[in-house]
């Protein structure tokens, strides 16, 4: 269901936006990024002759808590918006309804933070109607939140049976993310690196078979390496995963993915900004010693499989990116993939908070297709499992 599928005159719109920004000491903003994102949404509402109700978490609060109250990005949301905004104390009940039931075609409200209520964490079906009660249709904008069966994430849409939509930032991720699952120009080049083989086990798997080309780097690929046998000194690894490295290794065999670990290695002789450095070939890496950052070689050849592939996704950095001496293989990375998509079209996806920031640090989100804003949800995603925000709209 498209929004722009949904009759919005004179209707009520609920929208589950992702307010959950960051905040300072004295409860002000820092990063307006995800505010900014739900304007077009609620633009589109307002421009059709609706009126808005907006509901979001902000936080991780036990119960009510002022720290966590969305009336502390109100002052934000109206500057950006350009128009004043009810609040409204509680998300349900009289405070909520006496709000947002009488609002009028081109107002909006701001509900209390969700989580002050269990309920919503639990997906209580009882509380998902109460929350109904604010709007005539409802709309999920929230895709940072789209892998949580929560009460306004996904529970909710059940009392809208016909009156539901994705909100135009959540169609756009589904359909970038589609772009690269379901439908890519081929070659298809996956580059997952980070810390540990462990949390993108899911991913890798889903995407072997799947993608002509898949990088492994960063801090997993050393447990690549041990678990062939290479010398790996005091770099990071998951030896426990060594079982689970070689079946991969395995499947990208027998499914035709070709699969680029790194050849050599940047090294230091301490986890410092200012360790003494060396390059070696990342199975002879000595005792004392651990792999921060991909070596120029393999730098090289990640950078050529970038700029050979029409589509290609990116997942976690390629060394400790952190610190600029070791953060050259993630930039030189960066810059592939915003030469590809200038210079040859190709689509290019981000995401996963880590890979964000290198790309944020390198100064090239504007030179790529598309950055995910949903960490965990994307994800999922990417792991093949259905969102149940997603399948909730759908269904
Ligand atoms: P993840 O959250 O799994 O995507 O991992 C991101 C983190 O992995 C970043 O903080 C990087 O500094 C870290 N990382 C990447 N490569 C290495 C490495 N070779 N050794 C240690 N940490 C690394």
């Amino acid at each position: 269901m498209n929004l722009t599928d949904l009759s919005l005159k004179g209707e009520r719109a609920l929208i589950r936006v992702d307010f959950n920004v960051p905040l300072n000491e004295a409860r002000e903003v820092t990063d307006d990024t995800r505010i900014r994102a739900a304007l077009p949404t609620i633009q589109h509402v307002l421009a059709e002759g609706g009126s808005v109700v907006l509901m979001s978490h902000l936080g991780r609060p036990k119960g009510t808590d002022e720290r966590y109250s969305l009336k502390h990005i109100l002052p934000r949301l109206e500057a950006l918006l350009g128009q004043s905004v009810k609040f409204a104390s509680n998300c349900v009940e009289d405070v909520a309804l006496d709000v947002t039931q009488s609002l009028k075609p081109g107002e909006i409200a701001l509900l209390e933070n969700l989580r002050f209520h269990p309920e919503e964490k639990a997906g209580d079906e009882f509380f998902a109607g109460q929350l109904a009660e604010n709007g005539t249709v409802y709309i999920n904008d929230a895709f940072g939140t789209a892998h949580r069966a929560h009460a306004s994430t996904a529970v909710i849409a059940k009392f809208f049976p016909e009156d539901k939509a994705f909100g135009l930032l959540l169609a756009k991720e589904i359909d970038a993310l589609e772009k690269v699952l379901a439908h890519p120009q081929a070659p298809l080049t996956a580059i997952i690196g980070g810390a540990k083989v462990s949390s993108k086990l899911g991913i890798i798997e889903h995407l072997i078979g799947r993608v002509d080309r898949l990088i492994v780097g960063g801090g997993m690929a050393y447990t690549f390496v041990q678990a062939q046998g290479g010398k790996i000194g005091d770099s990071l690894v998951e030896s426990e995963m060594h079982a689970q490295a070689l079946a991969i290794l395995e499947k990208a065999q027998t499914t035709g993915t070709e699969l680029l670990l790194p050849h050599d290695t940047l090294i230091a002789d301490q986890f410092a900004a200012d360790a003494a450095t060396d390059v070696v070939t990342t199975e002879n890496i000595p005792d004392g010693w651990m792999g921060l950052d991909i070596g120029p070689e393999t730098t090289q050849r990640f950078v050529e499989a970038v700029l050979s592939s029409k589509t290609v996704l990116w997942n976690g950095p390629m060394g400790v990116f952190e610190m600029d001496a070791f953060a050259k293989g993630t930039n030189a990375v960066a810059e592939a993939l915003a030469k590809a998509t200038s210079e040859d079209d190709a689509f290019t996806l981000i995401g996963g908070g880590d890979s964000v920031a290198a790309i944020n640090k390198a100064g090239l989100a504007e030179r790529v297709s598309y950055v995910s804003t949903g960490g965990g949800a994307m994800l999922e995603y990417l792991e093949g499992k259905e969102l149940p925000g997603i399948a909730a709209i759908r269904s």
